[in-house]
């Protein structure tokens, strides 16, 4: 039962990704009152995301409910189910509207914080290119992954429907994705998969039009990478017949084509038009109306584009009693999991110090106070103080945030994986079938609870025994 202590301050914790779950798990939520907000009310390990696209893994597997993760902590948490829409720095309120299918009479109301933990995330960038919101698939979140399975068999079927003009099976089994970033690596190499391993030996007529392009603006795919394991996938990814266009710059969609314009080896520039059946668009991140909203009223803001600018305690910058996590705040770090998860860690860290440091100094209060006012035998009750404030130089003495890189991992099909690995002050690179091994182990330990890890280690093995399933939902 959540019953506000009007003791304490009120910690508002917005989005229940991986910045601000990693914040909830090691958050002592007995100091505050904790609310949390978020439109999704679960948390969704998105490392295995891309699998779901093609029935390798069940959605459900990687979804965690965000009641079950708050069952289980010291103190009651609040959850709503709700949008955060505005943050009013000066009356210190946040409006949330619930956006889902079901409304109460009431579903738009304000919430009171004494500290607030932005955690929201981002948005797919579209750049503004026409056509992309219409026509296109994007991979966030997971009603995309079950949208691009039903469109994929969508295409399939509709190529093997009686009498298809040869044409229009070459462009419904043209498999498009934008981005050579590690979404669009990673999914490329599902869809191969899914093709070559069920799809094929299902419906063997069509399998040999069945076409998958990798289109990247930047002369190569996932810069992230090592130059090494770069060449590895972009080697593999040729084996595995996945088209890859390099400096090819998508300038526009229709619901049948798209557009783009390549620079060829002299530097010329042409442009193409390319006939598609599923167009996957995975070009990075862009703000949440939220975050913009929120830069718009902070002047020392005004320079932000990428998100919320924050000090190296994830203060965000010129605003008060606001912290920012993840793919929303910008600390000079890469937009992912680990880094969203570890700033999350440091939060809760340093949450918890802050209230044992209000408690600690309010002994100090009440002992001084005590000695005031009976002033005879006082060496116990000076040995105590002076013990509280060595306790509390140690605990105030909180370093600021350090982001420790474990590595870089990718899956790109075939049952192989892409992996920079820290170890020992140094990078090891690896690409293969090992590697896709440690891949698995690695990604199958950090799922979120052991019902997650039992249920993906079971898709894994109901894909590989019966296939994937081909039906259309
Ligand atoms: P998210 O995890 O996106 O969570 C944002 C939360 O905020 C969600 O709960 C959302 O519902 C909520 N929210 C949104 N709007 C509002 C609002 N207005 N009010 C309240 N709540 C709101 N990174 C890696 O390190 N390794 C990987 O292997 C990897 N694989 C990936 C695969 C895919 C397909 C994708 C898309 C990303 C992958 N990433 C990976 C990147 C990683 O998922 C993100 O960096 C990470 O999710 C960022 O965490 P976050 O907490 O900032 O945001
Ligand atoms: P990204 O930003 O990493 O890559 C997007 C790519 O799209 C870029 O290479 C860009 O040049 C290209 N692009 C942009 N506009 C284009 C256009 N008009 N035409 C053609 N190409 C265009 O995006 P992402 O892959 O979605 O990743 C987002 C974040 O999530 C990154 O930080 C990434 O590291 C992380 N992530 C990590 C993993 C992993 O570690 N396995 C998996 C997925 C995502």
């Amino acid at each position: 039962q959540f019953v506000p202590d009007p003791q304490k301050k009120t910690l508002v914790i917005l989005g229940t990704g991986w910045g601000s779950v990693a914040l909830l798990k090691k958050l002592d939520t007995s100091n505050y009152n904790v609310v949390v907000i978020s439109p999704r009310n679960y948390f969704l390990f998105t490392p295995l995301l891309p699998s779901c696209t093609t029935g390798n893994i069940e959605h459900r597997s990687i979804m965690e409910p965000v009641r079950q993760i708050l069952r289980r902590k010291k103190a009651a948490v609040k959850f709503y189910e709700a949008e955060a829409t505005h943050i009013d720095v000066e009356k210190k309120v946040v409006k949330i509207t619930d956006n889902s299918e079901i409304k109460g009479k009431v579903h738009e109301t304000e919430v009171p914080y004494d500290m607030l933990v932005i955690g929201v995330g981002a948005e797919n960038a579209t750049f503004g290119i026409p056509g992309v919101r219409e026509h296109s698939c994007f991979l966030k979140e997971i009603k995309d992954a079950q949208a691009i399975r039903t469109k994929i068999m969508d295409c399939v079927e509709t190529a093997a429907f009686k009498d298809q003009e040869p044409e229009e099976i070459d462009r419904l089994l043209h498999m498009v994705v934008v981005g050579g970033g590690p979404t669009g690596v990673e999914f490329a190499g599902e869809l191969r998969d899914f093709f070559d391993e069920d799809i094929k030996k299902l419906i063997p007529d069509i399998a040999p039009r069945f076409k998958v392009t990798l289109i990247e603006a930047l002369p190569n795919v996932l810069p992230m990478f090592s130059k090494q394991l770069i060449d590895y996938t972009e080697s593999t990814f040729k084996e595995e017949d996945i088209k890859i266009m390099t400096k090819t710059m998508v300038k526009k969609v229709t619901d049948r084509t798209v557009e783009a314009e390549v620079t060829g080896p002299d530097g010329k520039k042409s442009l193409i038009t390319i006939p598609y059946g599923l167009l996957v668009w995975a070009t990075g991140n862009t703000l949440r109306p939220l975050v913009r909203d929120l830069l718009s009223q902070i002047p020392a803001q005004k320079d932000s584009r990428r998100g919320l600018a924050v000090n190296e305690y994830l203060v965000v910058q010129g605003a008060r009693d606001i912290w920012a996590v993840g793919d929303c705040a910008v600390a000079g770090y890469a937009p992912t999991a680990q880094v969203a998860s570890q700033e999350g860690a440091f939060l809760a860290r340093l949450f918890n110090n802050m209230a044992k440091t209000e408690a600690l100094e309010q002994r100090v209060r009440e002992l001084s106070a005590s000695l005031n006012l009976k002033p005879g035998d006082t060496a116990a009750v000076t040995e105590e103080i002076e013990s509280i404030e060595k306790q509390l130089r140690r605990i105030k003495d909180v370093k600021p945030f350090h982001y420790s890189h474990q590595g870089s991992l990718a899956y790109i099909g075939s049952e192989k994986a892409v992996a920079d690995v820290a170890w020992l002050n140094g990078n090891v690179a690896s690409g293969g079938k090992l590697t896709y091994l440690f891949w698995r182990s690695a990604y199958l330990s950090m799922c979120f609870s052991t019902r997650n890890r039992a249920l993906v280690a079971l898709d894994w093995i109901k894909a590989k025994v019966y296939g994937r399933d081909v039906s259309r939902e």
